[in-house]
This record gives C-alpha cells, structure tokens and sequence, in this order.
C-alpha cells in the first residue's frame, strides 16, 4: 500500500509557499501523523539538503504534485519550536510579506538550523576560593576583568559560563583566576535548583510618582502601557518592581533593549536585584553561547531574558511580563531580510499570551504616542528624576553669522573652560565620524565623491584617507585636485576627529575622548573609555549617538549639542522626530544630584516652530507638533505605509520591474479606494554601492487592504521574469524611506 500522508514544510528559501514531502522512508504512515508541528526535517531539495519546520500533515490529494520525494531524516522528535512561537513567526511572516521559511530561519537559533540537538549542554560553574573570598576588593587593580569577576562572585555564590560571558567576561580572566587559585570550579547550576529567593537587594522606596505609575500597571491581564519619562525619572525601577511581581508568580520576564543599550551595566543592575538565574542575548555571541541562552529560556530554567531585537523570539515557556526600552528605538526594526519590528511584535506577542507589556522611553516613537493618546495604551508619565537630580537646563544659542572656530561659537569655548576649570567633565555631541564630511578644491571646486554611490565621501585623518560611508569603499587623500591640478583641497564642514583635534589644542591639560564607531572597534574599547569616564576625573568627551545611549555620565555637567539642525529639513519626514529623541537622549546624559547639567544647543535655526517647542517646553509638546502635520500630510501614525524596494546595476531594470509592479497593483487596488500609491521614485540615495535603487510606496487608512494588496502582489512579482533580474523587497512599516 502506497504512503498515504503528506508533511508540510517550511524551507528556507526565498520562495513564498510551503514545501510537501513524504515522510523518510522507514516512518509508517500512523508515525508520520503523530509528528508533532514545529519539528525539523532534513529534506533534498533540488541538489542541495535543507532542513525545515515541520507546519502540518496532510493526506495525499488528488491535487497533490506527482513526483514527490521523501524527506531524509527527522532531526529530533521533540517539536524545537513551541506552538505559541511557531503561530508568532507564521503571523510576522505573513504581516512583514517574508516567506514563512526565511522568517523561521531568523527566529531559530544557527545551530539548530544546522541540524545541531536542541539539548542543554550542563555548564560548568565557578566559585570563589577560600583565597579568592579573603581577597582584598583592590588587590588585582591592575587587572579590572578579573576584579570585576571576582567582584560579581561575591555577590553570587556561583556563575556559569553563560552568566559571566554575559558580563562581557572572557574565558581568558577565568583561566587566569584559576590559575592563581582564587577560583574553583563549583558543582553546576542546573536547571531546578530554583533559588529560594528571588530579591538580592531589596527595592527601592517608589517616590509618589512611580509609585502612582506602577498601583495603574495590571500584572494578570494583556495590558500594554507606554511609561513615558525621562532619562533618570526611574523607569528602570519600575521595570525591576513589576518583574519581581511576575516572578514571584512563577512566570519569566523578557526585557529587549536597543543594540547600543546592552552593556555589562544593564545586565549587572538586573543581576544585583534579583538572585533568580538571568540570560542575555545579543549579538556579541557566539552560535553555542546563543543556542545556550535560547535553550535556558525555553527550559524555563533562565526566568529572565535580556536581548536585543532578535530575542523576541526566543521562546519561554511561563512568560509573564514583556518590556522594551527605548521603545523608539530604531535597532527594534530589522533593515533586511525578514524585516519585522520587535516592538510591534512584542505587542502581538503580549497580547496573545494575555500578558502585560511596558513601553518605555523618555522621547516615545509618534506611533506609540499616538497608540496612548488614542487610548489604546495606557499612558503613564513621569515628569521629575527619581533620585534628587534636576532635568538639565537647555540653553539654545543662536549661531548666525557668528564665527565660528571649528564648528564651536566663542561663548561655547568658554563654557567648556570654565566646566574644566571647575573640574568637571563635558561632552560634546556631533553625529558624524570622520574628519570632515566633504573634501572640495578651493579653486575649482571639485568635490570627492564615491564612485559606486551618489554621495560625498568622508575624510579621515587617522588613518589619512577618504571613506565612503555607505558603501565602504576608501581610497587615499589625493594631493591635488583631479579636475584642475590645484593642491589647495580643503576639509569642509565638523566631524569628531576635527573636533578632537581642535579641543586637544586648545586644552592641552586635559584628556579629549572620541567615542565614535571608529575610535570603539576593538572589542572592550567602550568598555576602557567608560571605565576612564567613570573616574571621574576632568575630561571633555566628543562623540556621535554612540554617547546617546544607554550609558550614564555623572560628572559630566556640560552637553554641548554642536549642530542641532540636522534632521530638521531632512527629505526623510522622519528626520525632525528623530533630531529631537536624539538631542533629548544625548541632553539627559548629564547631571546627577550634586551636579546639576547644562546643555548648550548651538542652531541655525532658533525660531523654528520645532526647535523653540522642544527647548522651551518638552518632547511632548514637540510630539503633538509633529503629529498634528503628520494628520495634515497623511503619513504615519495617520496612514499605514509599506515600499516596494527594487535595485539593479542597471537603473531601468529596476524602474521597469516596478512599473509592472504598479500595474498590477492597480488592478488589485481598483476596488479598494483607500489604497493609493506613489511612485517608483529613487530612494534617498539613488546610487549606493553601483546598485540604482528606487521604491514604490503604498498607504492605506486601514491596515488589511495593504496587506491583502501586498499578500497578492508579492505572489505576482515572484512569478514574474522581470523579478528575477532585480532585488527586490517588501518592507512593511518602514523606518527608513
Ligand atoms: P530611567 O530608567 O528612567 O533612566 P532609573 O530607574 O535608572 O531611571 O533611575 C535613575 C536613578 O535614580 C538610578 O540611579 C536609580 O537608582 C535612582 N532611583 C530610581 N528610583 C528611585 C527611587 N524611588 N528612590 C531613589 N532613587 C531612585
Ligand atoms: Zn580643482
Ligand atoms: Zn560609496
């Protein structure tokens, strides 16, 4: 008797359907429908061997194709995804138009991809010595990876490998403790020796505004909740009281942070609160320490999980509680590929499981404002810092026709002096690395730009060279001008190497430190810069968003905002919402109690509508500026948008491929009148690495018009020759236009 059932399967291959197998020869019909939903098979696919997800059984119908073949292997018996995750990714899939394979292959860890057992390996742990624990707390002050392991093994009794690759910890300072006998290896930690505590260190006392936001929050229901305040308002206490609460119902918390925003610090001030076990994932890990991490959340033995984008995917068992902070955050959106938003999943997600999800931010994205003045988020704000810190004071100094000595007026200079003398520590904010933005010649006025992109490109002094920033591609400094021979190039406009020159000059005394992706490439480099920071002595810091985030400075007392105006006329309609999260990030930075913060903005534009708001009032009022000409111009959070994005070598490929995807949208749009669309029109950058690029936009009032129109379109382009001959994506609630 031939075989009578069939195995759906999701592969991962660019192509938008499900694949259907028969079940590996030697598995009886009665086995192969008991296969559990979610299980890998390792099947052929044309010459090559994919493994997929299992996503359902069927009987063999007449419709079936003839020459089917039979899968391989099973990988495992046991299901590696769960059905709450497994339903999770088809929806993203299906809302973000990626093929169900693809999407799949994002949420699952490499290994396991790879055919690998999702099984815990037992970790070994560590303990401190009789030596190590009569150690003095300075005795390795020359050694702050190994004080700082030692220092967290006092506080815990004993940490796996996990734990402290989590604190950035690497395996070197563990041999090297060992090696001096200050450590030992401990019995392993296992999965159910639950701690019989959760707190380490008790809470804080809520001061009367938290603890008014937190009595609002529901722990039992799917309620989502943006908590609105700023930097240092003590949003994270709050986090931390509301996951005590679900731990201490046995359930697990998720907490996803921003790329930036997952630093040893983060995981520390989790690990000093609770005793309960914690897992990070971020992309600092290696594949075994990821698939690690995955595995203890879904075994339920990590109860907290702290991640960046990609960990919402991560499946756990009794979760209770999900957070994102910096819920504005543009790194919460995937730019390629399977391009999903994890705080818009993170929504799904909680609501489906029923569960209560915190937005946090102190300048939260217009859609999410927009989402809790409509009254489908609950808005909880806090509007004064937790601990007896005062916002700090924006000074908005108006730069028109002074002259300025490299990009800083002479009232700036000063501030920066007298901060120093006082023996203070200032940062200066300038987001663009490099030396300067453009090289032009004084005589003709010829200007370097990337030969494989529309785009000036950069010049760099240490190393001396001209970079392209979006394509990468460097060459050397030429010495003299291509087009008319003349030697007088010059440097045109700030970035942080200028403006580390320029400070260093004028104050020799003092350290100047760049923080910019340039000057941080090395692994531990940030790390080295916030330990020095962190000191506390005089310093000026000059650096890009890469200072915005995530760290705090408390004896910096003076933030200078060198150009405030970019974003402000930017052709992205995003650009000024981002100017002010940005500036309001990079304003919060400064201050502490004793030393309160000033921050001086130096603009062009002062008496710009949006410029004047968020100074002199807040990024509230900022916001509700911005959103009243969203409604005006019909863009997001008012209209819902997607891009056909197409690119090609060759310019008209691209156009035609979108113009039959016009076309054809035109029929699918025809009854639907709220549907419109735009375009093809070049992308921001037209060239970018000698690929033209254009896009097709599509908005609609209402989501399921668009998704329906997108669901139908991505099957048509598929099919079609021209789509062959171009890249081409869907992007769903873009970010970037
Ligand atoms: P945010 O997450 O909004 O930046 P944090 O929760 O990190 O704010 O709080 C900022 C600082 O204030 C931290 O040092 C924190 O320990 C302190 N803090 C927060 N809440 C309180 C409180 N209720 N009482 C005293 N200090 C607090
Ligand atoms: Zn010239
Ligand atoms: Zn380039």
């Amino acid at each position: 008797m031939s075989t009578q059932i069939l195995l759906e399967i999701a592969l991962p291959t660019p192509l938008r359907r499900r694949f259907d197998y028969l079940p590996p020869e030697g598995m009886s019909d009665a086995e192969a429908q008991q296969l559990a939903v979610g299980v890998l098979l390792r099947v052929p696919f044309g010459h090559q061997q994919l493994i997929g997800v299992l996503l359902a059984t069927k009987p063999i119908s007449e419709q079936s194709p003839a020459k089917l073949r039979p899968a391989l292997s099973l990988v495992a018996a046991e299901p590696v995804i769960s059905g709450e995750m497994l339903e999770l990714c088809l929806w993203a899939a299906d809302y973000y138009q990626c093929p169900e394979g693809e999407a799949l292959q994002t949420a699952l860890p490499a290994l396991l991809r790879q055919g690998e057992a999702a099984e815990l390996r037992s970790e070994p742990c560590w303990q401190l010595s009789h030596e190590g624990k009569g150690l003095p707390p300075d005795a390795l002050k020359r050694a702050p990876k190994q004080t700082q392991l030692l220092a967290t093994l006092q506080q815990h009794a004993k940490l796996s490998r996990s734990d402290i690759s989590a604190l950035d910890i690497p395996a070197t300072t563990i041999k090297a403790l060992l090696d001096k006998g200050l450590i030992e290896p401990a019995a392993s930690a296992g999965n159910s020796s639950r701690p019989q505590t959760l707190l380490r260190q008790q809470h804080l006392q809520l001061n009367d505004q938290q603890q008014s936001a937190f009595a609002q929050l529901s722990l039992d229901r799917g309620q989502v909740s943006l908590l609105e305040g700023a930097t240092g308002s003590g949003k994270t206490e709050i986090y931390l009281q509301a996951i005590a609460q679900v731990l201490e119902r046995g359930r697990q918390a998720l907490i996803l942070v921003p790329e930036i925003g997952l630093t040893p610090q983060t995981i520390a001030r989790f690990q000093q609160r609770f005793a309960v076990p914690i897992v990070a994932l971020h992309s600092g890990l290696n594949d075994r320490e990821r698939l690690e991490a995955w595995l203890q959340a879904k075994s339920g033995g990590a109860r907290i999980l702290i991640g960046t984008r990609s960990a919402i995917f991560t499946p756990m068992p009794e979760l209770g509680i999900i957070i994102v902070d910096e819920e504005h955050d543009n790194s919460f959106k995937q730019h390629d590929g399977f391009r999903y938003s994890a705080r818009d999943l993170a929504v799904v997600r909680a609501n489906r499981l029923q569960i209560p999800l915190l937005l946090g931010s102190a300048t939260p994205s217009l859609e999410t404002l927009h989402n809790a003045l409509q009254g489908r988020y609950q808005h909880l704000r806090l509007n004064v810092r937790a601990g007896s810190a005062k916002p700090p004071e924006i000074q908005l100094l108006d730069i028109r026709g002074q002259g300025l000595e490299e990009g800083f007026a002479a009232e700036t200079k000063a501030a920066i002096a007298a901060e120093i003398a006082a023996g203070n520590q200032v940062l200066v904010f300038l987001n663009r690395r490099g030396y300067a933005p453009t090289l032009e010649c004084q005589d003709c006025g010829w200007l370097a730009t990337c030969p494989h992109c529309d785009l000036r490109m950069t010049v760099h002094q240490s190393p001396r060279h001209l970079h392209c920033h979006h394509c990468g591609h460097q060459r050397a400094l030429p010495r003299q001008c291509p087009t008319c021979k003349s030697s007088r190039l010059q440097p045109i406009g700030q970035g942080t190497e200028r403006s580390e020159n320029a400070l260093a000059e004028w104050f020799p005394h003092i350290r100047v430190i760049r923080v910019d992706r340039d000057s941080t490439r090395n692994k531990n480099a940030m790390q080295k810069i916030l330990d020095e920071v962190h000191q506390g002595e005089p310093c000026i810091l000059v650096g890009t968003q890469m200072l915005a985030k995530g760290h705090h400075f408390a004896d910096v007392t003076l933030v200078v905002i060198i150009d405030a105006d970019t974003g402000l006329f930017s052709t992205d309609f995003r650009g000024p919402e981002r100017m002010g999260q940005l500036l309001l990030q990079v304003a919060g930075r400064a201050g502490r109690a004793e030393k309160p913060g000033r921050v001086i903005l130096q603009s062009l534009h002062c008496d710009h509508p949006l410029v004047q708001t968020l100074v002199h009032k807040d990024y509230h009022s900022f916001a509700e500026l911005i959103l009243q000409e969203r409604h005006i111009t019909q863009l997001p959070p008012y209209r819902y948008l997607a891009l056909l994005r197409a690119e090609s070598k060759r310019p008209e490929i691209a156009l035609d491929f979108l113009k039959m995807a016009r076309q054809e949208a035109q029929a699918l749009m025809a009854p639907h009148p709220q549907l419109h669309y735009l375009g093809p029109l070049p992308a921001m950058i037209e060239r970018r690495g000698d690929r033209f690029r254009y896009q097709l936009q599509f908005n609609s009032a209402q989501r399921r018009p668009l998704q329906q129109l997108l669901a139908q379109l991505a099957l048509t382009l598929e099919g079609h020759a021209l789509g062959k001959r171009v890249r081409w994506a869907i992007d769903v609630d873009p970010l970037e236009m």
